[in-house]
C-alpha cells in the first residue's frame, strides 16, 4: 500500500524541539516516511504536490488517552451492544479523530489488535493505534461497571467493555500475559477511584502493592510498561511505588506527587477536556447523576494540578478521555491547557513528549527524516495561540498520514 511521494511545498514547518518555524520549507515524503525537510526540494513527476504557502506545517498530533470503542458514555450499556455495531461506531469515531489532526492515539482501555490491524490495513481510516487491550480493575474498582444492586456472577468483563475485573496476583499475571499475547503496547490498571464508575470512591486506592507489582513485572518482562488511572496524591504514590510508568488524570495530586513523577521518570497524562465536556453535557449522554456530581470536584483541581506538574518539571503528555458523543470535543483540550501553560509546552505534550511516552521518539510527533510522514496544514499560529487547534473545523486545512492526504477541506 505504498503511497506515491508527497511534496508539501513552501510552508512554515514547525520544529517542535526548538519552537521555531522553518520558513518557506518543503517536506518530502517517500514510502510513508519523511525523506527530507528543506528548501526547494525536487522529486519525480509522479509525486503529489501540496501547496502549503501561507500555512503552518505541524507534525501530526498524538492523543495519549482515548477510548475509541467508547461509543456511548453509558459504559454499563456498552457491554450489551453487539461487537459488530461497536466496531462500526468506532470506525466513525476514529475517522473524526483523524480529521481533527490526531494521526496517532494511545487507547487506554477497550481497543485491541483487531482495530489496530484494520487501521494499519486501511480498512479503518483513523489514527495509528497504540492499544492496551482491556484495562484491569479490582472488584468494585473504577473498571467495575456493576451497580451496587448487581451480583458478583454478573460479569462485566465480557464483550466490548473498556475494562475487566481481575483480582489477585496470579489472576493478574495471567490477564497481563493474555493482553501481551494479543499484542498490547502497554497495560492499564485502575489504581484509584474514578468519576464514571458507579460504586467506588474517588479517594480510594485500588489494588494492593503486590497486585500492581505483578502487572508491572509482566509488562517489563515483555519490554512494555504499565499506565495507571489515578487521581489523588495517595493513589499516584501507590502506583508509582509499584513501578507504573504513566499516571492518567492526576487531578488531585500535590507537590510531593510531582516530585515522585520526576524521581521515577514517569509521565502525567491529564485529561481535562473530559470534565469540561461531562459538566456541559454528560447527563445528556447517559452519565448517571452520582458520577456527574463528582465532575465538579475534579475539573477545577485539574487545572491546578497541570500547573503544579509543569512548574515541577514533570513530563506531561496530551490526553482527552472523552466518551460517546462527547468525543467531538477532543481538540478543546488545547484551549483548556493553553489557559495555564505556554503554547509550546502544550504542543510538545501532543508531539515530542507523547512520542517518548509511546516509545516512538523520532517516529511520530516530529517532521524529520525517518519519521512517519504525518502532518497538518494549519491556518493561524498555534505557537502564539494554541487554541487555534481547538477549532480544527476552522483551522486544520489538511491532514496527511503516512505520506497520504487523508483530509483536505480547502
Ligand atoms: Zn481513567
Ligand atoms: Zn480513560
Amino acid at each position: 500500500m505504498n503511497a506515491p511521494a508527497l511534496l508539501v511545498r513552501g510552508g512554515d514547518v514547525l520544529d517542535v524541539a526548538t519552537g521555531q518555524y522553518l520558513e518557506g520549507h518543503d517536506v518530502l515524503a517517500v514510502d510513508g516516511r519523511v525523506q527530507e525537510v528543506g528548501r526547494d526540494l525536487r522529486t519525480g513527476l509522479d509525486a503529489q504536490v501540496l501547496d502549503a504557502t501561507g500555512s503552518r506545517v505541524l507534525p501530526g498530533l498524538v492523543d495519549c488517552h482515548v477510548h475509541v470503542t467508547a461509543a456511548t458514555a453509558d459504559l454499563g450499556a456498552l457491554t450489551a451492544w453487539p461487537v459488530t455495531y461497536v466496531t462500526a461506531r468506532t470506525g466513525a469515531l476514529m475517522r473524526a479523530m483523524l480529521e481533527r489532526g490526531f494521526t496517532t492515539v494511545r487507547d487506554t482501555g477497550g481497543a485491541d489488535h483487531g482495530l489496530a490491524r484494520a487501521q494499519a490495513e486501511g480498512l479503518i481510516s483513523g489514527p495509528r493505534l497504540a492499544f492496551g487491550g482491556k484495562a484491569f480493575s479490582q472488584t468494585g474498582g473504577h473498571g467495575d461497571t456493576r451497580t451496587a444492586g448487581q451480583h458478583a456472577h454478573e460479569d462485566p468483563g465480557c464483550c466490548v467493555a473498556l475494562g475487566r475485573v481481575v483480582d489477585g496476583v496470579e489472576a493478574l499475571r495471567v490477564a497481563a500475559r493474555e493482553e501481551l499475547r494479543k499484542g498490547a503496547h502497554h497495560l492499564k490498571v485502575m489504581a484509584g477511584g474514578g468519576v464514571s464508575s458507579p460504586t467506588d470512591r474517588i479517594d480510594s486506592t485500588q489494588y494492593s502493592q503486590e497486585e500492581l507489582r505483578a502487572v508491572v513485572d509482566e509488562a517489563r518482562a515483555a519490554n512494555r510498561y504499565v499506565t495507571a488511572h489515578a487521581y489523588t496524591a495517595r493513589s499516584v504514590e501507590h502506583a508509582l511505588s509499584a513501578g507504573v510508568r504513566s499516571i492518567e488524570h492526576g487531578n488531585l495530586i500535590d507537590a510531593r506527587s510531582v516530585e515522585l513523577l520526576v524521581e521515577n521518570d514517569a509521565f502525567l497524562v491529564p485529561t481535562l477536556v473530559t470534565y469540561w465536556a461531562l459538566q456541559e453535557e454528560g447527563r445528556e449522554f447517559g452519565l448517571p447523576e452520582d458520577s456527574w456530581r463528582k465532575v465538579e470536584q475534579v475539573l477545577h483541581a485539574g487545572l491546578g494540578a497541570l500547573e503544579l506538574a509543569h512548574r515541577g518539571g514533570a513530563r506531561i503528555a496530551h490526553g482527552s478521555d472523552l466518551l460517546g458523543g462527547m468525543q467531538r470535543h477532543q481538540s478543546q483540550e488545547f484551549r483548556i491547557r493553553g489557559e495555564v501553560l505556554p503554547a509550546l509546552d502544550v504542543l510538545r505534550s501532543a508531539t515530542t513528549v507523547a512520542a517518548e511516552l509511546l516509545g516512538m521518539t523520532g517516529e511520530v510527533g516530529v517532521l524529520a527524516p525517518g519519521a512517519h510522514a504525518d502532518l497538518l496544514l494549519v491556518d493561524g499560529d498555534p505557537l502564539t495561540d494554541v487554541a487555534v487547534l481547538a477549532e480544527p473545523g476552522k483551522h486544520v486545512q489538511v491532514v496527511a498520514q503516512a505520506g497520504r492526504v487523508v483530509h483536505d477541506r480547502r
